[in-house]
């Protein structure tokens, strides 16, 4: 009997769920991957940037050293020269005084200018008086110059001024009598506030750092500003030793010295002077506005992120729904469409599905060169049977024989049908005469097997006859479904007439006897 498959349908459209799944998981995984690169690009932007900033400050910081000591270098020339090679026991002292005043006043950077003989006593100064004790003998300063004939600038280590008490940073210059011998010292002293004030202009926060020292690694100047901190020496520190003393230029990120900071520097060598200026920005602050941003954009896209898990995941349940509910309905249209070829009673193929197949079986044997047998079976006295056990009974016995007659079809291909009352056919597909027989021959024995009482039949118990009719394989012109129907019926009519509870035609041997004449 030809049979839908009645198991539940998986839901066909699995595919489509994991696609739509597929596409969630790619948009957020590309979204993450778009979204940590932005991150890292802005965090590489924060540093370039960044070094740019305190390589700026550094240069700026250097020039402006390097500006304020050329500076106070050509006031020393310019007063060597005024004084020419004069004695300094016969100088003028007031006049050079006054000179030396007006000179001082036009630097703003310039604390003092002092001139100092062989000896280290204070000759003129700037200042209107001299302090108490007027000997500088014991100033490195001098010292160098006594020592070094050179006629080169001299930037000291800062100092306290002896006339002011202002910390201070000295440059000097050697002075000569006529003969080449050391004469004494002209000395311009710069005020360390002046670099106070100017790093202070700029736009550092509190962690920033610009530091002015000496290639030796003697701090002069900081920013912050703490004055016990003029003349730490950095020459340990990993800046000063991996870094400053090996390029004229460059940055490093590195741990500060003075405040245990972690810092971005760059740091610019002076181009005259033995001087390096320094700038520093602390990792914390580079960071800062960058952490901002990705918090707010990490924010941003973690919202959207679980909107569109939210937007999917309920997308892919209602695909889900969907697709429970199609499924369903299909399960439900191929039972339905079961029903309506089922017979009630006997759960056999119904007169609707037989019609309907008997042409396509017949065209499928013409086509394939097969033969196609079709039995046509029908109770014996049933009438009687209803009459004397009642339509229940009746009914309850017609499903018996179905049953027989069902387990008689066993190739997939086969057909058992109620064609009408107490009437059944079998389709048999690829079967001749000789299986038709054998198949009919089954129906019998079960049947008897079965055992089914009728009181009223001469045979005792419930019989059926068959008849058979077969479409040989290459019969031409192909038979309709209405021939071989009626040569089935006429088989039957014919197995009725002969005595009931048999097949027509009958295998061979009864065949010889039907021809003999014999009942
Ligand atoms: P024969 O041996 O010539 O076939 O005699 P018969 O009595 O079987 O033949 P007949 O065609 O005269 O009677 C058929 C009976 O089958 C008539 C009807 O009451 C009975 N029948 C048909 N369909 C059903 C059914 O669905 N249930 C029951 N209980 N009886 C049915
Ligand atoms: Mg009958
Ligand atoms: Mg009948």
């Amino acid at each position: 009997m030809v049979d839908a498959d009645d198991t539940p349908l998986p839901p066909r459209n699995l595919a489509t769920q994991r696609r739509a799944l597929w596409l969630l998981v790619c948009a957020v995984a590309v979204i993450l991957a778009l979204e940590s690169w932005q991150v890292w690009r802005n965090y590489q932007n924060a540093f370039a940037s960044a070094r740019s900033d305190v390589g700026n400050i550094a240069l700026a910081a250097a020039q402006h050293a390097d500006d304020a000591i050329k500076e106070a270098d050509s006031l020393l020339v310019s007063i060597r020269d005024r004084l020419e090679d004069q004695p300094l026991d016969q100088l003028d002292r007031p006049r050079v005084h006054r000179l030396l005043a007006r000179q001082a006043a036009l630097l703003p950077q310039l604390h003092g200018l002092f001139i100092y003989d062989r000896d280290g006593g204070w000759r003129v100064t700037d200042k209107s008086s001299d302090p108490p004790r007027a000997s500088n003998a014991d100033r490195e300063y001098f010292q160098f110059h006594r020592q070094h004939a050179a006629d080169v600038l001299h930037v000291g280590t800062v100092i306290e001024s002896r006339s002011t008490q202002e910390l201070i940073i000295p440059v000097s210059r050697r002075l000569e009598d006529r003969d080449g011998r050391f004469a004494g010292v002209l000395l311009a002293t710069i005020r360390l506030q002046y670099f106070v004030d100017y790093y202070e202009r700029f736009k550092l926060d509190a962690r920033g750092a610009i530091t002015l020292a000496q290639d030796d690694g003697t701090l002069m100047v900081r920013r912050p500003y703490v004055p016990a901190h003029v003349g730490t020496p950095l020459a340990s520190s990993e800046l000063f030793r991996q870094y400053v003393t090996q390029a004229p230029n460059g940055t490093a990120l590195v741990r500060a010295m003075i405040d245990g900071r972690e810092r971005l520097y760059a740091f610019q060598h002076l181009e005259g002077y033995p001087l390096v200026a320094l700038a520093g920005i602390s990792r914390s602050d580079i960071l800062a506005s960058w952490r901002q941003d990705m918090l707010r954009s990490v924010t941003v896209v973690g919202l959207i992120i679980v909107g569109m898990l939210i937007f999917g995941f309920s997308l892919l349940r209602e695909i889900r729904a969907g697709e429970r509910s199609a499924a369903a309905l299909r399960l439900a249209h191929d039972e339905l469409h079961l029903l309506t070829l089922k017979d009630s009673l006997t759960g056999l193929g119904n007169r609707r599905q037989f019609d309907n197949l008997l042409p396509v079986e017949l065209a499928r044997a013409q086509r394939n060169a097969q033969s196609l047998s079709l039995l046509m079976i029908d109770i014996d006295h049933f009438k009687a049977y209803n009459d004397h056990y009642g339509h229940p009974a009746g009914d309850r016995c017609l499903q018996a024989v179905a049953g027989v007659v069902a387990s008689a079809a066993r190739r997939p291909g086969d057909l058992a049908a109620r064609y009408g009352g107490e009437e059944m056919v079998l389709l048999l597909p690829n079967c001749d005469e000789i299986g038709a027989q054998r198949v009919a021959a089954t129906v019998q024995e079960r049947l008897q097997v079965l055992e089914v009482a009728h009181a009223t039949s001469p045979f005792g118990r419930i019989t059926v006859s068959l008849g058979i009719a077969v479409q040989p394989p290459g019969q031409s012109p192909p038979p309709q479904p209405a021939d071989l129907l009626a040569s089935a019926d006429a088989a039957l009519y014919r197995a009725k007439h002969l005595g009931r509870n048999r097949t027509h035609p009958p295998p061979e041997t009864d065949a010889l006897q039907d021809r003999s004449g014999l009942p």
